[in-house]
């Protein structure tokens, strides 16, 4: 993986454990179960969004609150330190619970974006910012995350792209060029 010289990760489930449960949300919002929670959210009435948004926001502070470091990230993180490769984060999270979980787990990365200030991955608005930002082309920067919304970002912004942090292969793996069952594996190929 030499050619990897930047690294944007997802946040939730990828550097930060997450317990956000998302049946009790679609539940308390009305999203039905396939449908996606920040595109239902958009689909509804105006008048109605903000307590949709209320809800949300409500279960994401409860799980920023008892977020910790998924195994390894951290180390991880601290080689990627060493080694000069510039970092970023991309979550579908909003601002606030981003900021609780990056402050309480003291997260050393500066370059964050939440959904206030980007398009939600699987667009790849904010990916493609941060490559400009980087001054890397996109081929070189390794898009890491959990789950099929990293990886289709990924491949939407012609990045490499990893899944991390899985016990058996999900059915979107196929999305992903590199899978790690944990960092200390991609710690491994990568250094
Ligand atoms: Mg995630």
């Amino acid at each position: 993986m030499k050619h990897i010289k930047g690294i944007i990760f997802d946040l939730d489930g990828t550097l930060v454990t997450s317990s956000l449960d998302f049946v009790a949300i679609k539940q308390e919002i009305g999203c039905p179960d396939h449908e996606d929670v920040l595109a239902f959210l958009h689909s509804l009435p105006e008048h109605q969004q903000q307590d949709a948004m209320d809800v949300i926001h409500r279960h994401e502070l409860q799980d920023a609150h008892s977020s910790e470091w998924i195994p390894s990230a951290r180390s991880f993180i601290d080689e990627c330190f060493v080694k000069q490769i510039p970092m970023a984060i991309v979550t579908r999270n909003s601002h606030h619970p981003t900021h609780v979980k990056v402050k309480r787990n003291a997260i050393p990365i500066q370059h964050i974006v939440t959904r206030e200030t980007s398009k939600p991955k699987p667009d790849p608005s904010a990916l493609l910012d941060i490559a400009d930002h980087f001054k890397l082309p996109t081929e070189s920067i390794l898009m890491v995350g959990d789950y099929k919304y990293d990886l289709q970002a990924g491949r939407n912004a012609k990045m490499p792209t990893c899944l991390i942090n899985y016990q058996s292969l999900p059915d979107y793996a196929h999305l992903a060029d590199y899978t790690f069952e944990d960092f200390g594996l991609l710690h491994r190929a990568m250094f």
